[in-house]
């Protein structure tokens, strides 16, 4: 086994054997550390004084360059299934955990910075992150976290002075790019692929699974460690086949149902905003049902269901939007087969855990198409005519969704006055297809006509739910292109922006557009794994 903490083996790749994680020290190579961004919100949640941020001493800090005070630097250890095959020990490859921090509300609050340098599990790569994957991922955890969706967070963006040589471009090329550090915070960063590591490691680490999940029951699911078999009244008895499984009397199983439902729910509220991950392989699911790990994810624009921003995932579409669900649940199952493997969990355990990621998968999108339709009760018929309507013309799934709000429940409205409060995002749909539209919006008209809600309530659900503003590729795009060149202001502009989705923003109109003809241009926001 090796030391830990051991200088001499501290950061050389090899596999580590019987250990959920290694002590190293950040070594990313700093030349002028510089901040360049940091989120407020974030910096509320930790408690830091906004004076923390202009310390001299900060972008050292959060580069790795210098130690944080009272701090315990880590790299977890963890393995996966990438894109359906077991690739055994993965990670974490170039994040370091600086320590945990404990605010005035009693939560704790894992710091971890991403690009920091070499760990044991860097393999062949080099632990590093450029600017342009570092904006990427500081932004859309806020913007995430701004739609309300669970997702680990940003605290801070620094850029590190030095060059990173990175060669996957479109032509073959390697290309020098400024290098970056994200600040990345969450109570944890635990993965499926951290429990299946050890479980793929045989009989002699299967205690180790058990070790890991009772320190995230304990730290993390407190409510489940709770609960007694005296008070099973509040407790679920779940019916699987002929058995039944009693999530009362196996803390693991009650676990089990939990992560897949938080999974599930992620999952439905990604479909929601059309948010399309781009590498769901299991060591990117978190433990704790947060979005996590962002590199070539993606937003949809005009509504595709095979949309896939990943060109690594091309042409299998694995990860495409629409995929996403289904392999929300083959995901689950691995880490279900981790527990039994483990024999934490039953055959009928893990079968009434996958079994609950259906249910609460099909409850919550129900429940957010529901919301985003502005309906009273959940329409299959009209909700599926509309989407196969929109990937017919290639219809702007955020912005026709705004819109949406405004047609009004009045049955009398003529015939050739009902698309006019969609104009706006219909404008490309030909003569032909008019016909089907309006059909759509008619019936539409008739099913909020009969759910008896009034306009202006149903407008302010529906704006609750359908933002006006998203990290379009585009966007982070124009961003990362002026911060190249030293101009950080676009990309404080878009945290700001994109910590409000929902409401209105005077002004700030030009963020809700299309993306532009440039947004088209072969390698152009081209996307692919590990950049
Ligand atoms: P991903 O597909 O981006 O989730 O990457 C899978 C794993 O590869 C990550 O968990 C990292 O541990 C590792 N990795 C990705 N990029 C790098 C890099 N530049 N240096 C070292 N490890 C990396
Ligand atoms: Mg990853
Ligand atoms: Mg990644």
């Amino acid at each position: 086994r090796e030391l830990p903490g051991d200088p001499r083996t501290d950061a050389i790749p090899r596999e580590v054997l019987h250990a959920c994680y290694t002590k190293v020290t950040p070594s990313a190579e700093v030349e002028n550390p510089t901040l360049v961004a940091w989120s407020e919100k974030v910096a509320e949640l930790l408690d830091l004084d906004p004076k923390e941020f202009e310390r001299p001493d900060f972008p050292s800090i959060f580069s790795g360059a210098l130690p944080l005070k009272g701090g315990l630097p880590y790299a977890q250890c963890y393995g996966g299934h990438q894109f359906g095959v077991w690739a055994g020990q993965l990670g974490d490859g170039r994040a370091i955990t600086l320590g945990e921090l404990l605010n005035s509300r009693g939560e704790r609050w894992e710091l971890q910075l991403k690009g920091a340098g070499k760990t044991p599990y860097s393999r062949f790569a080099d632990g590093l992150a450029v600017l342009r994957s570092s904006i990427r991922e500081f932004l859309c955890s806020e913007a995430m976290n701004g739609l309300g969706i669970p997702t680990t967070r940003a605290l801070c963006l620094v850029t590190t002075g030095k060059l990173v040589s990175r060669d996957m471009f479109y032509d073959g090329n390697p290309k020098d790019e400024p290098g970056a550090i994200v600040c990345r915070v969450a109570q944890s960063f635990l993965r499926f692929g951290s429990y299946q590591i050890h479980a793929s490691r045989g009989k002699e680490d299967l205690d180790i699974v058990r070790t890991l999940a009772d320190y995230t029951i304990r730290h993390h699911f407190p409510h489940i460690e709770k609960m007694n078999k005296s008070d099973d009244l509040s407790f679920e008895l779940g019916v699987e086949g002929s058995s039944v499984v009693d999530l009362t009397s196996n803390k693991y199983a009650a676990w089990s149902v939990e992560v897949a439902e938080r999974t599930a729910s992620l999952v439905a509220s990604w479909q929601g905003v059309g948010f399309t991950h781009g590498v769901l392989n299991t060591d990117n699911m978190s433990v704790l049902g947060l979005t996590i790990d962002y590199g070539p994810f993606g937003f949809l624009d005009a509504f595709d269901p095979s949309y896939t921003p990943n060109t690594t995932d091309l042409p299998g579409r694995r990860y495409c939007f629409a995929n996403q669900p289904d392999i929300g649940l083959w995901n689950v199952a691995q880490f279900t087969a981790t527990l039994s493997a483990a024999q934490l969990i039953s055959k009928e355990e893990a079968n009434y855990a996958m079994e609950r990621y259906g249910d609460k998968f099909m409850d919550e999108y129900q429940s957010i198409m529901t919301k985003k339709l502005g309906l009273s009760k959940y329409n299959k018929q009209l909700i599926s005519t509309l989407l196969n309507n929109m990937a017919v013309d290639k219809v702007d799934y955020t912005n026709f969704f705004r819109l949406l709000s405004n047609v009004k429940a009045d049955a009398s409205t003529p015939k050739n006055k009902l698309l006019l409060p969609l104009k706006a995002a219909l404008l490309d749909i030909g003569p032909e297809r008019k016909e089907a539209w309006t059909s759509w919006v008619q019936t539409y008209i008739e099913e909020l006509v009969s759910s008896g809600i009034p306009d202006d309530e149903r407008k302010t659900v529906m704006n609750s739910v359908n933002p006006k503003y998203i990290l379009r590729n585009y966007l982070c795009q124009s961003a990362i292109d002026v911060a190249e060149q030293g101009d950080y202001s676009e990309l404080r502009r878009l945290l700001k922006l994109m910590e409000r989705p929902y409401d209105e923003q005077p002004g700030m109109e030009k963020y809700a557009r299309l993306p532009p003809a440039w947004a088209y241009r072969p390698g152009v926001c081209m996307l692919s794994c590990s950049s």
